[in-house]
C-alpha cells in the first residue's frame, strides 16, 4: 500500500464588513477575509495539503491570483479542480486533520457543519474529517483579530 501525507497552511487578513467563509460554511461575524477568492482558509490549507501529498506544487502555482478567472471564486471550485487531477482519481482519503486559528467568533457551533461540508466535497465519511479551532490568547495578528489562519494535514492511500 502506498501511503502519502500532505501538509498545508494558510492565513488571511480580516477586515470589517467582509464575508467569513470557513470550510464552505458562512460564519456570521462583523469581519471577513481580504482575499482574491472567497478567502476560505480551511479549503486553501486543504488544497495545499492535497497538492503536497503528491509533490504537485501549491495553490498559488495552480491558481495564480494574477488570473482574473479566480477573482471571488468559491474555493470549493478550486478544490474540485484539484481533485480532478489524476493522482486523486487513483487514491483515497484516510483522514484529514485541521486546526483553525481565530480569535472571534467561537467556532464550536459550526464545526460539525464544516466537517460535513468537507466530507461531502472529499467524498468521504465525516469521521475521517477532524476540524479543531483555537484562539491565540490575544497575542499576534490572530490574537488581535487581524487575521485568521489554518493548518491542515491529509493522509491518502494509493
Ligand atoms: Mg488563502
Amino acid at each position: 500500500m502506498n501511503i502519502r501525507i500532505g501538509q498545508g497552511s494558510d492565513l488571511h487578513r480580516l477586515a470589517d464588513g467582509l464575508p467569513l467563509v470557513i470550510g464552505n460554511c458562512s460564519i456570521p461575524h462583523t469581519k471577513g477575509c481580504i482575499a482574491h477568492s472567497d478567502g476560505d482558509v480551511l479549503i486553501h490549507a486543504l488544497i495545499d495539503a492535497l497538492l503536497g501529498a503528491f509533490a504537485l506544487g501549491d495553490i498559488g502555482s495552480h491558481f495564480p491570483d494574477s488570473n482574473s478567472q479566480y477573482k471571488n471564486i468559491s474555493s470549493t471550485e478550486l478544490l474540485k479542480e484539484v481533485l480532478s487531477l489524476p493522482e486523486f482519481k487513483t487514491s483515497s482519503i484516510i483522514n484529514i486533520d485541521s486546526t483553525i486559528h481565530l480569535e472571534q467568533p467561537k467556532l464550536r457551533p459550526f464545526i460539525d457543519q464544516i466537517r460535513s461540508n468537507l466530507a461531502e466535497l472529499m467524498n468521504c465519511q465525516i469521521n475521517q474529517i477532524s476540524v479543531k479551532a483555537k484562539t491565540s490568547e490575544g497575542v499576534g495578528a490572530v490574537g488581535k483579530g487581524e487575521a485568521i489562519a489554518c493548518d491542515c494535514i491529509v493522509l491518502l492511500q494509493k
